[in-house]
């Protein structure tokens, strides 16, 4: 692993004929450190935002030790980097292999269920045992995301009385856990959620040791300009001291996106001009999954010695595959004098960006460079809270 001053260094030095990976480990850093710092409970990462060992340890270093893990293969990941992190297995519908695998292997404690059934698996693969944590995962809006997860897991309100009451009896502690969507754009979407746990403590009458509020905090994106996260923190902890478990009760939350987005960027090349399409050499089975098929919108940046003087103009991408759907409409504002041979580097794309590769069709990217320059936006430090303007390279300064 190179380390360079910047983006436009690293284009500068290597002349790169494939995308590169640029990781800034001092913005997850920053990230960790808010959260541990500022958020009033327990925060883990959600591995599966970007499961890279460097940035894991990274997170690890600056306070942040329980790791939401959602599959086999991430508990032994985690635990291999980690020995020491405490893994939770937040998958609602886990294989039966994977929870006996967790618990006496990984030494995994804690599990989250949405059925009767997942219960009972969960208690068959531990030998009935008798230091769980379970965390029963109820199902909220995702109105105010922009990715929903609403639709797939999570129990009715008609179903959590029976669920929370039987998980009561068979844990040593019981939660309860949601995710509002991915990027909640509004803090008022915790507080809403909030109140759909209040209803379901009410209704079973159980005590509950943890109250976890999944994911869904936001980054920042052109058009995607988020409230302060204190303000999410702030709704969050007084919806929580407003339940009637608050005093005897943990408050966990479980980031991806925020804690890996301004990990990690990518330069591409431009390799072909066709009006105000660009052909680059990363796309939709790369890095660019989210700005193909969900239409999410990166920023970019024209990395040239010499700015360019020409106006800005929007333009999509075509991803290097020979797959119509390789495609991201963008628009992405950059020079309108841009050309082949340029360099764009793409940023935010440290969560659900660099995890989401394929080597499909020959093209990948092997090379990753650490670099000191900061990220194109950041939530985490006023000066440069909305998007780096195209073009304007005040990066390697
Ligand atoms: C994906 C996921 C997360 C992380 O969500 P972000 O929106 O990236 O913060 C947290 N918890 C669970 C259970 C998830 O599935």
């Amino acid at each position: 692993m190179y380390e360079h001053p910047s983006a436009l260094g690293v284009a500068i030095a290597l002349k790169p004929a494939a995308p590169v990976t640029l990781i800034r480990p001092q913005a997850a850093a920053r990230a960790a450190r808010f959260f541990v710092e500022k958020f009033p409970g327990r925060s883990l990462y959600a591995v599966k935002a970007n499961p890279s060992p460097d940035l894991i340890r990274t997170l690890w270093d600056n306070g942040i030790t329980h790791y939401d893990v959602a599959s086999i293969v991430e508990v032994r990941l985690v635990a291999a980097t980690l020995p020491d992190a405490k893994l939770c297995f937040m998958h609602p519908v886990k294989a039966e292999e994977a929870i006996a695998e967790a618990y006496h292997v990984h030494g995994v404690r804690t599990f989250s269920l949405d059925t009767i059934d997942e219960l009972e698996k969960i208690m068959r693969a531990t030998g009935n045992a008798t230091d769980l944590e379970l965390c029963v995962r109820i199902r909220v809006s995702s109105d105010y995301s922009e990715l929903s997860l609403a639709s797939k897991f999570g129990a009715e309100l008609g179903e959590t009385k029976e669920l929370l009451m039987a998980t009561r009896q068979a844990a040593d502690a019981l939660g309860i856990c949601f995710h509002v969507g991915s990027q909640a754009m509004s803090p008022h979407a915790y507080t809403q959620a909030i109140e759909r746990v209040r209803a379901a403590i009410v209704d079973a009458a159980v005590t509950v040791d943890i109250i976890d509020v999944g994911g869904g905090f936001p980054s920042v994106y052109p058009g995607m300009e988020p409230p302060a996260l204190e303000l999410y923190f702030d709704a969050i902890y007084r919806g929580f001291e407003s339940l009637p478990v608050s005093y005897s009760s943990e408050l966990w939350c479980e980031p991806g996106r925020a804690l890996s987005a301004e990990y990690s960027s990518l330069i591409v090349r431009v390799e072909r001009r066709r009006g105000d399409e660009l052909y680059i050499n990363d796309g939709a089975y790369g890095a660019l999954f989210d700005a193909a098929h969900i239409g999410w919108r990166f920023p970019v940046t024209l990395l040239r010695t010499v700015d360019s003087k020409a106006d800005m103009k929007g333009f999509s991408f075509y991803g290097p595959t020979c797959d119509d759907m390789d495609h991201m409409v963008g628009p992405f504002m950059l020079p309108a004098d841009i050309d082949v041979g340029d360099y764009i580097e793409i940023g935010m794309l440290g969560a659900y960006g660099c995890a989401m590769r394929t080597g499909f069709n020959g093209f990948s990217s092997e090379t990753v460079v650490t670099v000191d320059d900061e990220p194109m936006a950041s939530l985490y430090r006023q000066d440069i809270a909305a998007p780096r303007r195209a073009n304007v390279v005040n990066i390697g300064q």
